[in-house]
């Protein structure tokens, strides 16, 4: 930064969904935070359904400014990191709503909005990894912080309406998986690390970042953002028992044998599938693919979190 910058305050961008509930509050409680921090009055963005995040983004970053903070859930936190990651400029999350997995993995505050945004302003800049999915071969990758699901999990989520998606959590997609059983396995090769190819018969595979889920429960044991590694959990369940076999799975937090779930890691990961399956980023239903190749961008985004 030169000294011509440092003369002025900082200055945060703050890009807000305006469908949260609690959006509303947001613009005063940050002016009046911004202010009893010594930083400029913030600049507000707001996402829209067709676009949320990205181009909000893109336009905090040509203004300069010095944290670009996301007001929303897991998909606004989702567009704007696309943006961030690999620029340099830190990113600031206010959890609304009630998912903020992120938020939840990070350790910050999601019931107190005033409380992260301090943490946004004044907190230190932690590199975390993002994973980057490359669906059906396209040009462009797509960015995901938490987790991607091809199979059950998606087409799941696809059905469920957001109010049970908030109200409920993540695990009443498992419990739908066990009552509704959607589609029939599906033949799938996984590659890890571009190394020896394994085939499955598979209703669902799900990519994580990091591990926990709300409740406590961790979708994958021992997963960290900051490993420069990807998780990956192939769920094969044989059968209606098969599924208690993935729940035995998801709280036995990995120390099951059963072979209804079964965990890889690596930098990299190569998905095929035999037909197309529904896929989701960080919890946002985005059709059906049928090849997906993961990739670990480690230490790419620069998340700001209350200093230890
Ligand atoms: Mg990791």
């Amino acid at each position: 930064m030169n000294q011509s910058a440092d003369s002025l305050p900082p200055r945060a961008a703050v890009i807000i969904n305006p469908a949260k509930g609690e959006a509303a509050d947001v613009r005063a409680m940050m002016t009046t935070v911004s202010s009893n921090n010594g930083w400029a009055a913030p600049l507000f963005l707001e996402t829209t359904p067709e676009d949320g995040g990205t181009s909000q983004a893109r336009q905090a970053l040509a203004e300069n400014v010095d944290v670009v903070i996301a007001a929303g859930g897991d998909g606004t936190v989702r567009c704007v990191a696309a943006v961030l990651s690999g620029t340099g400029t830190a990113l600031g999350i206010i959890p609304l709503g009630t998912g903020n997995l992120l938020a939840r993995n990070l350790g910050l505050d999601i019931n107190d909005p005033a409380a992260a945004a301090r943490e946004a302003l004044t907190g230190a800049n932690r590199p975390i990894d993002v994973i980057l999915a490359t669906v059906d071969h396209a040009r462009d990758q797509q960015l995901f912080l938490v987790m991607a699901g091809l199979g059950f999990d998606a087409a799941v989520m696809a059905d469920t309406k957001d109010g049970l998606k908030d109200t409920v959590g993540w695990l009443a997609y498992v419990d739908a998986g066990i009552r509704k059983l959607p589609g029939r396995p599906v033949k799938a090769t996984i590659t890890i690390d571009a190394g020896h190819s394994t085939v499955h018969r598979l209703r669902g595979v799900t990519c994580g970042n990091c591990g926990k889920l709300q409740g406590g429960v961790e979708l994958f044991p021992g997963a960290r953002f900051d490993d420069g590694e990807l998780d990956l959990m192939v769920v094969a369940p044989r059968g209606r028992l098969g599924w208690l076999g993935v729940l035995a799975g998801l709280f036995s937090r990995g120390r099951s044998k059963d072979p209804s779930v079964e965990y890889f890691h690596g930098k990299t990961a190569e998905i095929s599938v035999a037909t197309p399956q529904a896929f989701q980023l960080d919890g946002d239903p985005l059709g059906e693919a049928s090849h997906l190749t993961l990739t670990v961008d480690a230490g790419a985004l620069l998340v700001r979190q209350a200093g230890s």
